[in-house]
């Protein structure tokens, strides 16, 4: 065994530590392996943390877009959590395609149940390809009972335009809109600017803005969202402050986009 571990990627060789942080996905399944549950296990990986999974939707997809959509049944996502929680307790969490309305009230109930703490909320309602990725209502349940239990919210400027009842047009909308979510109750409020017009300005919002600037990258690539939201889940896992994870999630989206491929069909897709 000795033998085997320094070919080992560090990832693997930290399982020896017994202080392996970990992290939770509870989000939908993406065959093409570029967004969702696979996405966000390659980003846990790539970053050291053990990752956890629960599968809360099943989608038929390739990198042209979703062509097909399943919610799995709440009570048998919340047989998931029930049967992993009290074994595993993740350092922290993300949540991701939801899809249905009683899915988002089983997370609600669990995150309470067993005190989850460290929680990111990916609010995923539409994919680039124009897919709903969540039913009717889904949403009112997300902002009345979800997102006052995130540490951390996600929204892309259309998901901000919903949850928050506005629409986003210009840099100030989407100030405006951080306000809005942060009263709900969600301690820091990440609007990503990268589908404005005019660039890729991110805000924080947690009674003081801070805003992430960067050059937009053009071209169209397949589970941005579900990276960025990974890697901060990853870091805070680690013990890493919010604003910082944040910072670093935004980095790290950027570098990984430089290095993407394409199988000529449709999106951009990410390696890790
Ligand atoms: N499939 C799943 C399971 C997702 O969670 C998401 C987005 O969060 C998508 C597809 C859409 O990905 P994209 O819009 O980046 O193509």
């Amino acid at each position: 065994m000795d033998a085997l571990v320094p070919i080992l990627p560090s990832a693997i060789q930290s399982v020896y530590n017994s202080a392996m942080k970990s992290a939770l996905t509870i989000a939908g399944f993406d065959p093409s392996g570029g967004a969702g549950i696979q996405a966000d296990l390659k980003i846990f990986g790539a970053l050291d943390i053990y990752g956890l999974s629960v599968a809360a939707a099943l989608t038929a997809q390739n990198s042209k877009g979703v062509s097909a959509v399943r919610a799995v049944e709440s009570s048998f996502v919340q047989r998931q959590l029930t049967v992993l929680l009290p074994d595993m307790k993740p350092d922290a969490m993300k949540t991701g395609m939801l899809y249905s309305k009683a899915n988002v009230e089983v997370v609600v109930n669990m995150i309470k149940k067993y005190r989850l703490r460290n929680i990111v909320v990916d609010p995923v309602l539409l994919s680039s390809s124009g897919k709903l990725l969540a039913e009717k209502g889904a949403e009112k349940v997300m902002r009345k009972k979800l997102l006052p239990l995130a540490t951390v919210i996600t929204p892309n400027i259309h998901e901000a335009s919903v949850l928050a009842g506005m629409v986003i047009r210009t840099f100030d909308d989407m100030k405006r809109a951080a306000v809005i979510l942060h009263d709900l109750g969600t301690a820091n409020v990440v609007i990503t600017g990268g589908h404005l017009e005019k660039g890729a300005v991110d805000i924080i919002y947690n009674g003081v803005f801070t805003f992430l600037k960067g050059r937009k990258i053009s071209g169209e690539f397949h589970g941005t969202g579900c990276r960025f939201s990974a890697v901060i889940a990853a870091r805070l896992a680690d013990g890493c402050g919010v604003v910082e994870a944040v910072q670093q999630a935004k980095t790290y989206v950027r570098q990984s986009m430089k290095q993407t491929f394409s199988t000529g069909k449709g999106m951009r897709l990410f390696n890790v």
